[in-house]
């Protein structure tokens, strides 16, 4: 926390997010850009539980302690971050996706460290969102839960999905995103059924890590209302873009 240049953060929605390790999760909480067009970060923030670790955790370090029912990675699987890993002489980039590598595992070799993790910024017309379920007491400190986020981008009719990531975390040991998911919801109209189509291939497709505790339906249940849950409240708010007032702010 002492190395200097470690705590950039910038946020601008024309620009996309820069985060540095030193960088408090608190810290993009409270950012007027981040609440409005990375709301999946955003919401996989506000819900962490206890509040009062955002002022103590990293984002960043939240990313590389690689736990698998951590919040932050899926909503960064929806928006597509890039982790950017240096040893002090050379830095390489790696997409979140290819970051993981079996349990608690990652991409950071030995003398590496990741110095930067950015997202690219969303179209126009796009929406994001992010959502977990908790056990049966929904106490929110569970481990065992289901979590998933979702962007979808509009045309500017606002009627066709032009571009769509949905993700899902706690099912295995990382998150994961869902290709024929996606694929489905490509250049279709952003419908109630063609969530629930969208939904049903998710919960297809992932067979959910389970214990004794846990059966394998009630998560796959699960996965199938956070997924069309996910991407309807992405598309509200994919739709309910544009606010004239918000381009006065857009120069910068
Ligand atoms: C009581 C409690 C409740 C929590 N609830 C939630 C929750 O609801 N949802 C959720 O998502 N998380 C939750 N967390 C996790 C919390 O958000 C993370 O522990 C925190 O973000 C980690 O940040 P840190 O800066 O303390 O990382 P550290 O603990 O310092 O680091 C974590 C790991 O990453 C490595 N690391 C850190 N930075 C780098 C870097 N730049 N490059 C390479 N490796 C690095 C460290 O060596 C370590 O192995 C909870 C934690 C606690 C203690």
């Amino acid at each position: 926390m002492r190395i200097p240049g470690l705590d950039v953060f910038t946020a601008h929605p024309k620009v996309g997010v820069t985060v540095g390790p030193q960088v408090l999760l608190a810290r993009l909480a409270n950012h007027i850009w981040i609440g409005k067009r990375w709301a999946a970060l955003h919401e996989a923030i506000e819900q962490l539980h206890p509040p009062h670790i955002r002022n103590m955790g990293t984002v960043i370090g939240n990313v590389c302690a690689a736990v698998n029912y951590y919040d932050i990675p899926t909503s960064l699987y929806a928006h597509r971050a890039v982790l950017t890993l240096s040893n002090g002489s050379t830095t390489r980039k790696v997409a979140i996706e290819d970051f993981y590598d079996g349990p608690r595992g990652t991409a950071v070799r030995p003398g590496e460290m990741v110095v930067q993790l950015d997202l690219p910024p969303p179209a126009a017309d796009a929406g994001s969102a992010f959502k977990k379920i908790y056990k049966a007491r929904r106490r929110a400190t569970d481990l065992h839960k289901i979590n998933a986020a979702a962007y979808i981008a509009l045309d500017a009719a606002k009627e066709k999905i032009i571009d769509v990531t949905l993700a899902i975390g706690c099912i295995g040991d990382h998150p994961v995103r869902i290709p024929f998911a996606e694929a489905a919801l490509k250049d279709q109209l952003a419908t109630e059924a063609a969530f629930n189509a969208a939904a049903e291939l998710a919960a297809q497709a992932i067979a959910p890590m389970t214990d004794a505790a846990w059966v394998e339906e009630i998560r796959t249940e699960w996965i199938r209302i956070l997924a069309r849950d996910v991407l309807a409240q992405a598309a509200s708010r994919a739709l309910s873009r544009h606010d004239p007032a918000e381009d006065a702010h857009l120069a910068y």
